[in-house]
């Protein structure tokens, strides 16, 4: 008799704890739940806390607090980013000795004057899909006897994804899209992020390096989450092509906009889950309120 074995749905809501949840987080978490319910799998939670500068324990502690308020119940053990750096680690070593990656020394501020420096030709600057200028060649074209002399020296450094060179290794990638912007086979094209970085001097990875990596391994199936991630998922897919990973299917869902016709976010301080509590919503009335 033939065995056919059909991997369990599996989806996951990956918030950062650097701020109160928001209706869109909301939005994000019920549909996970919801549809991995319909599909008889599982819903995880995982804590993108990399950023231990913007992360604090009372902003997870909330997350916990506004999903079971919400009715949410998720798989345990929770997931928390801050205690697999050495994961992460292991796959940048993998890209580090294919040559895909390369060490990046110039700050913030460095990139930032020499866009600036371009003068009037600064609004040409290349940019990457979220508007942020892509980092200078600089760096790609060290010798190796540079790099290592640099790197002797102790100068610090992020780790940044040699663009040219990877997408040669991934070969033409595509995703499978079931959300509600463009549907169907998605073309990646993560060219258009530059050399996007994987590292950084102050953090052991990057959202990006440890999104793919987790996805992994915790067997996720479905990636569901807010369209203004549509294109970082051609970055996903190529670290997926290089890292031998699995493919998730991806549904980017609608994002949610306050009154000035902006998404919502935490930094704008937009009315979050708990303060919709306190002034005495119900959760039913909020499902209503994001047009669940
Ligand atoms: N941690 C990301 C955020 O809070 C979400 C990552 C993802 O769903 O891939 O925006």
């Amino acid at each position: 008799m033939i065995e056919i074995s059909r991997q369990k749905p599996k989806f996951r809501f990956a918030p950062s704890p650097n701020g109160p949840l928001h209706l869109g987080h909301a939005l994000s978490a019920i549909l996970n739940h919801d549809m991995a319910a319909k599909a008889g799998g599982d819903f995880l939670l995982r804590i993108e806390d990399i950023d231990q500068t913007r992360c604090t324990p009372d902003f997870e502690k909330g997350i916990y607090t506004d999903l079971s308020w919400l009715g949410l119940r998720w798989q345990e053990p929770v997931r928390r980013q801050s205690e697999h750096f050495p994961a992460y680690q292991e796959a940048l070593q993998t890209l580090i000795e294919r040559g895909l990656v390369y060490p990046a020394f110039l700050t913030r501020g460095e990139v930032k004057a020499r866009v600036a420096a371009f003068g009037a030709n600064s609004e040409s600057w290349q940019r990457d899909p979220d508007g942020t200028p892509l980092y200078p060649s600089d760096d790609r074209e060290r010798s190796a006897a540079e790099r290592q002399r640099l790197l002797a020296s102790g100068m610090k450094h992020a780790w940044r994804l040699d663009m040219e060179k990877a997408r040669a290794a991934g070969g033409p990638l595509h995703w499978q899209e079931s959300g509600d912007g463009e549907t169907g086979v998605i073309s990646a094209d993560p060219a258009a992020w530059g050399d996007v970085v994987l590292s950084r001097s102050d953090a052991p990875s990057s959202y990006h390096l440890s999104v793919v990596v987790d996805d992994a391994v915790q067997g996720i199936t479905n990636v569901v989450r807010g369209l203004d991630l549509f294109h970082a998922t051609s970055i996903h897919r190529l670290l997926q092509t290089l890292l031998g990973l699995p493919e998730p299917l991806y549904h980017h869902h609608r994002l949610l906009l306050g009154s000035d016709g902006k998404k919502l976010s935490k930094s704008m301080g937009d009315t979050g889950i708990a303060e919709w509590r306190r002034q005495g919503l119900s959760p039913a009335e909020l499902r209503r309120r994001i047009g669940l």
